[in-house]
């Protein structure tokens, strides 16, 4: 088990410069997920730390020992893609066996991971099969194993859920979770999916353009998000914006402070209560409705024109075409300076 930190790294790609400076410590046995839009540099980062690309400057320390120079087969990682890459023509065990025997470890100690690495992914039954009579969720499950088997100090996965089908996806996505928890290794996961990193995650990095935009549990960064990218990024449906003008004057002063012109207000949609009077901080005229059993989905415009979602009990009749009031409790509203997206706390 060992704990990676990263320090200063950053790397370019010809010209185009990737990664601008990352900092970040993972703690031992910490479930870390890098998420963020595609092509922010998550899989780059990720690559550095296994070792499959160079940095241009920084360095990264994994467990006591910088491993800047040290080959990837020695980083003590072990990296799960999103295309598993089996060797068609070996079987599962063969498939897993194969890193280790490169290795030339002993026969038995090569049983012996395989057959514990099967058990623990529910593969054992299927060892002897071809990958290709293997579901895409199995395949991807025997990729695992075969980091499983080399007993890495960190586990590197990126996206290796993203050609499931999304009831399989759900399915792996827990298995992963409980993989961590029973052997409670340092895991960095790699995923453009919010729900993924939310689920999954001990700490989150969220990702932007080669930058750390904010880190921490998923909790702080719904409850507390630094910026407006983190705030839209994560959480879904994503997080209303406001400009105050957007608001009935009564309004104004409690959603803004003494901001009002350079803020936007945030709201998040599972926090707009509906009211009965026209007292709400915000109003709009519902154009579309989502029904989805456990609760609906109103998706409204407000007089100034700006669209808004409000997520509504299942019982609520609502009519499009009506106008709709919202009020919402103090502590979740957010504010954001206009121009740097930085959070506001009101004092
Ligand atoms: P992500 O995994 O977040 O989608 P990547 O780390 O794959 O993003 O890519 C970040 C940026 O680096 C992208 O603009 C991508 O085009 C570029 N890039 C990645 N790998 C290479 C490479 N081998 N050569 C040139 N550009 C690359
Ligand atoms: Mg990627």
């Amino acid at each position: 088990m060992a704990y990676v930190k990263i320090e200063q790294l950053k790397k370019s790609f010809g010209s185009e410069a990737v990664l601008h400076g990352i900092d970040l410590e993972i703690k031992d046995g910490e479930f870390v997920v890098f998420v963020g839009p595609s092509g922010c540099g998550k899989s780059t980062l990720l690559r550095l730390i296994a070792g499959l690309e160079t940095q241009n400057s920084g360095s990264i320390s994994i467990g006591d020992r910088k491993v800047d120079d040290v080959a990837p087969s020695k980083r003590g990682v072990a990296m799960v893609f999103q295309t598993y890459a089996l060797y068609p023509h070996m079987s599962v065990y063969k498939n897993m066996a194969f890193g280790l025997k490169q290795a030339k470890t002993a026969k038995k100690e090569i049983d012996n991971r395989v057959s514990q690495a099967a058990e623990i992914l529910g593969l054992t039954e299927l060892l002897g099969r071809s990958p290709r009579a293997l579901s895409g969720g199995q395949r991807q499950r025997v990729a695992i194993g075969r980091a499983i088997v080399r007993e890495p100090e960190v586990f590197l996965f990126d996206e290796p859920l993203s050609n499931l089908d999304a009831a399989l996806r759900t399915q792996t996505r827990l298995e992963i979770s409980r993989l961590h928890q029973r052997l409670n290794t340092t895991m960095i996961y790699v995923t453009h999916d919010q729900i993924e990193a939310m689920t999954l995650a001990d700490r989150i990095v969220v990702l932007r353009s080669g930058r750390v935009e904010q880190m921490g549990t998923p909790l702080e960064l719904y409850h507390t998000p630094e910026n407006r990218f983190v705030a839209q990024f994560i959480g879904s449906p994503k997080m209303n914006f406001f400009e105050a003008s957007d608001l009935p004057e009564a309004a104004r002063q409690r959603a803004s402070g003494n901001h009002s012109s350079n803020i936007e207000i945030g709201m998040r949609p599972e926090h707009m209560l509906v009211t009965n009077s026209s007292d709400g901080i915000i109003s709009g005229r519902l154009e579309l409705t989502e029904q989805l059993g456990e609760y609906t989905l109103a998706h409204l415009i407000t007089p100034s024109g700006k669209p808004f979602t409000a997520k509504t009990e299942h019982h609520l009749k609502l009519q499009l075409g009506d106008d709709m009031h919202f009020n919402i409790d103090d502590n979740r509203i957010h504010r954001f300076e206009k121009e740097s997206g930085n959070r506001i706390d009101l004092s």
